[in-house]
Formats: structure tokens, C-alpha cells, sequence
């Protein structure tokens, strides 16, 4: 996959891109990420890239001809790749975002600064994504955060070590605990079940954990999970030890 990154700042992504999981991929040649300069498209002596609001107000906003130059020009380069603009006002993003943005061959990120940008930049893209409902300074940690939700999802990108397919959200539930060495840390043993090598106990004890945290911590993820007759079953035992714990 191939990732174009518009940004003002293109330096804030070498550390984040050439180490770990996502280092690894680039050398492996399984992801490339290549940023672009914005002001690269700017016009005039001085480069601007943005200007005062229309109406007054403060703070500086990203002017729209520089951003639609460079897009022109990327969207010839990376033909194919859908524009994804950063912004709070955005789609909030979410795991099936990751599962399906990492199916395309490549895609163009654009990264806001200031108090954002001018409306009609809205036109020239394909989707506008928020990571969350808070107010970052700048759009490049947003497209980090993605960036690295994506890659790790592409054939080959995990080891054999690590792999997406049981994490939290990949089914619409959060994860079972997980435990490693020692057996008993400050008192707290290993469930008993894990040490037993009973792979079937191990397997329903995990779907039963893993049911009953979503329900804790995130029980509106239930109704939209794909649960058959047993896991309906543990839910019921679940939400009646919680009925009489309460
Ligand atoms: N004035 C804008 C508003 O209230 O909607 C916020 C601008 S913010 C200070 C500057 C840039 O950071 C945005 O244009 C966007 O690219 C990025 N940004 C901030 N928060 C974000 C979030 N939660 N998700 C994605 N991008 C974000």
C-alpha cells in the first residue's frame, strides 16, 4: 500500500514511521508512506498557505488553492487512492474504517493546522475522519493514529507472533484478559483454566472473559455483535452473577 501524507509539518512522521511494526513494513517494501509539503504548492515569495476568516474571528485558516493543486497532482501519482481529510467534524474512525480502508492500493491523507480548514476544501476530498471527540492541534497525530491502524491490518504487515484477527473490535468485542509468566504476580494467580492444556476449556473461558468485559465496559457493542445460541447463553449466566453481585 502506498500512503500520501499532505502536511506542513513532514518531519513530525519520520520517528513514528521508520521504527517498530510499521518500520519494519516499509523496509519489507509491504507499505511505503511518502509526505508531501504543502507549501510545496504555495504560491508567491512568501509560500502561504493560510489567510484571516471571511467575517473576523481568530486564528488563521488554511487557504484552499494550495491544497487543491497539491491533490490535483497526488491524485495523478497515487490514481485510485481516496482523499481522506483530517478534522474533528469527521466520521469518528473505527476498526471496520481500518479493515476496510487497508483493502485499497493506497491513500492520501491531508493534515489541517490552525483553526482548520476553508470549507471548500471539504469538496475536494472523499471522506473527513476524526479520531475522537477532542481537539488536536494539528491533524498529523490523527493520521498517525490511522496510519497505524491500517498498516497493521495489510497481508504479512504482523508476524506470527502478533495477529489482528482476535483483537478487541475485530468480531464487535473487546479482547479476553491476557496473561504471561509468573504464575502468581503480588498475589494474583493465572486463571487455572489457562494452565490446564484443555484447549476447549480454553477456548470457552476466553469467549466467556471476552463477553463478559464488552458487557462491563462496553455493553452497546453487544447489540451489534454477532452472537450464536451459546454465547447468548453466557451472557444470560453473566448478566445474572452481575444481577446478584449488585
Ligand atoms: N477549528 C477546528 C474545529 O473546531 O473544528 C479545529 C481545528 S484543529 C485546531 C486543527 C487541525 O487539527 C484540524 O484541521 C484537523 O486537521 C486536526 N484535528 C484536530 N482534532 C482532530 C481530531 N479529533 N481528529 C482528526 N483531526 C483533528
Amino acid at each position: 500500500m502506498k500512503i500520501d501524507i499532505l502536511t506542513l509539518f513532514p518531519g513530525l512522521f519520520d520517528s513514528p514511521f521508520s521504527e517498530s511494526i510499521i518500520g519494519k513494513a516499509q523496509q519489507r517494501g509491504l507499505l511505503k508512506v511518502q509526505t508531501h509539503f504543502l507549501r510545496d504548492w504555495a504560491e508567491g515569495k512568501h509560500k502561504i498557505t493560510d489567510d484571516t476568516p471571511y467575517g473576523g474571528g481568530d486564528g488563521m485558516v488554511m487557504k484552499p488553492e494550495p491544497i487543491g493543486r497539491a491533490l490535483d497532482d497526488l491524485r495523478v501519482s497515487s490514481s485510485g487512492s481516496p482523499v481522506l481529510l483530517m478534522t474533528p467534524q469527521g466520521k469518528q474512525f473505527r476498526q471496520e474504517d481500518a479493515e476496510r480502508l487497508a483493502g485499497h492500493d493506497g491513500l492520501i491523507f491531508v493534515c489541517g493546522r490552525y483553526e482548520g480548514f476553508d470549507e471548500r476544501v471539504r469538496y475536494l476530498v472523499d471522506e473527513e475522519f476524526s479520531i475522537g471527540d477532542y481537539v488536536l492541534t494539528g491533524g498529523e497525530p490523527a493520521a498517525m493514529v490511522m496510519i497505524d491502524a491500517i498498516g497493521r491490518l495489510l497481508p504479512g504487515v504482523l508476524g506470527c507472533d502478533t495477529s489482528a484477527a482476535g483483537d478487541s473490535f475485530s468480531d464487535g468485542l473487546l479482547e479476553y484478559p491476557q496473561y504471561t509468566r509468573p504464575e502468581d504476580f503480588r498475589g494474583w494467580p493465572v486463571p487455572d483454566v489457562l494452565r490446564s492444556g484443555n484447549h476447549a476449556a480454553i477456548a470457552r473461558w476466553r469467549r466467556q472473559e471476552q463477553l463478559r468485559r464488552t458487557y462491563q465496559r462496553r455493553p452497546e457493542l453487544l447489540e451489534a455483535a454477532d452472537l450464536d445460541a451459546e454465547d447468548r447463553r453466557m451472557l444470560e449466566f453473566i448478566r445474572q452473577e452481575a444481577g446478584e453481585e449488585e
